[in-house]
């Protein structure tokens, strides 16, 4: 039997076709690896559950829109479905296919009882007013409103979306339920149940899985960024606490630098100030792709899937590239780095901290309960650290590279849970 997947002609390849592209290539690794069967693998590679929906948004002239959404469920073996929504222009419904495939792996190879989910609008958050972007998240979450709930599938942010669109979710939800409810998403404010510690979760998970990686003191340690979002910006700024030196970052309008090491908490200021990294003064410009060839420890790409290709792989001097965006190496450029001896600590792993600590959220918010911050960074810190240790060592022991050992447990895991259960009927 073939894996069924979306017949592809060169017209549809799309950056999110690409992404699907590699998480099926993964995913195809993983399962020769584990030695599944043609069923099982079939299964793992198409979704549970996905529904496109058409979100007609009333503009402030008057004017009516009309974006498509999406929300997928790639696969609930293990637990109830999780993960972000993301407001990008570009997003379709193979990325977010690709995106929640990608949370399945993760949260089994962390070993947190969810299954994988993604959501996406079509649109570019900042053309909208803030009003125009509540009526869009509202109206969204109500065409996706069978598919969530605090049982079934707990949303989170992820691109272009924050804790006021994690407010509104909760809201609309909530309203239609008739009692607050939550549990229904993860990365809201704290006064709506949000976990302490959760703002700077995937940042702090990608600071532990570098310094993991590295093996070594990290002072004088050089570092690049691309991505100064909210996994990029506090990514920079831990790194920096410990003791490295960010020598450059990026976000879409362009890339500074500044060799001797950039002070990363000005720079954040200047960027909360002023909306984007260039016009900072004490760093020279840098061109987008030059971010990426400069001679640094440790690389890691935080903004979009598919940065790292064929087309640049080689000019990569990294020793170190750790994956805070998810899928921006491609398979291709994976064997580049692997063969020029890059180390590259995968997405499902590196940037696991903000699903461990929205998994925590949900619990405290079930129980109506909440821990303390040292709390939350001590079982971020353990199971971050623990995952990292299986994956290490079971890439040393199968001669696997570290994206192919954290697949080969993550996909493992789902395979078995899904044996387990049996097929209904
Ligand atoms: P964000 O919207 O807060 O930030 C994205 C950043 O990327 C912005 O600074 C933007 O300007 C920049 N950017 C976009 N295109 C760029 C380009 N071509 N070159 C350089 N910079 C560019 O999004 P985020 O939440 O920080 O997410 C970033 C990545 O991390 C995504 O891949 C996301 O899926 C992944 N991720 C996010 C979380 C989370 O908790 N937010 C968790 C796990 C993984």
């Amino acid at each position: 039997m073939s894996v069924m997947v979306p017949s592809k002609t060169p017209a549809q390849t799309t950056p999110g076709r690409q992404a699907l592209d590699s998480a099926l290539h993964q995913l195809g690794q993983a399962a020769e690896h584990l030695g599944l069967d043609d069923g099982l693998r079939t299964m793992l590679a198409t979704p549970r559950r996905s529904l496109t929906v058409s979100v007609p948004v009333r503009r402030e002239d008057g004017r009516m829109d009309v974006v498509q959404g999406f929300r997928v469920q790639h696969n609930v073996s293990r637990g109830p479905a999780k993960g972000g929504i993301r407001f990008h222009p570009g997003t379709d419904i193979h990325e977010v296919t690709a995106l929640a495939m990608w949370m399945t792996w993760k949260c089994a190879l962390v070993g947190i009882p969810y299954g994988g989910a993604k959501g996406g609008v079509a649109v570019d958050p900042g053309t909208l007013t803030t009003r125009e972007l509540e009526r869009l998240t509202r109206r969204y979450v109500n065409e996706i409103l069978p598919m969530i709930g605090p049982e079934k599938d707990i949303p989170a942010p992820d691109v272009g979306t924050d804790e006021q669109t994690m407010a509104w979710i909760m809201d609309t939800y909530s309203v239609n339920a008739g009692y607050a409810v939550p549990g229904v998403v993860t990365g809201k404010p704290m006064q709506l149940g949000g976990s302490l510690g959760r703002a700077g979760a995937t940042s702090r998970g990608v600071q532990i899985a570098a310094l993991s990686a590295l093996g070594h003191a990290p002072e004088g340690v050089t570092v690049a960024v691309q991505g100064f979002g909210k996994v990029g910006a506090l990514a920079a700024q831990y790194l920096s606490d410990a003791g490295c030196k960010v020598v450059a970052v990026s976000d879409v309008t362009g890339a500074v630098h500044a060799p001797g090491g950039l002070d990363v908490a000005a720079l954040r200021a200047h960027v909360a100030e002023t909306g984007q990294v260039l016009g900072y003064r004490d760093a020279d410009v840098l061109g987008h792709d030059e971010l990426f060839e400069l001679d640094v420890d440790i690389l890691v790409p935080a903004a979009l899937e598919g940065v790292i290709t064929e087309a640049n792989a080689a000019r990569v001097r990294a020793r170190l590239v750790v994956e805070g965006a998810n899928g921006p190496t491609t398979p291709e450029a994976d064997e580049i780095l692997a063969a020029n001896g890059t180390v590259v600590v995968p997405d499902i792993l590196a940037n696991a901290g903000g699903v461990i600590v929205s998994y925590l959220e949900w619990v405290q918010n079930m129980q109506a309960f909440s821990w303390s911050e040292g709390e939350v960074a001590r079982k971020l810190k353990d199971l971050m650290e623990s995952a990292y240790g299986e994956v290490k060592s079971m890439a040393a022991e199968r001669g696997l590279t570290l994206r192919q050992a954290a697949h080969v447990i993550g996909v493992g895991r789902v395979a078995e849970a899904h044996q387990m259960r049996g097929l209904y009927p």
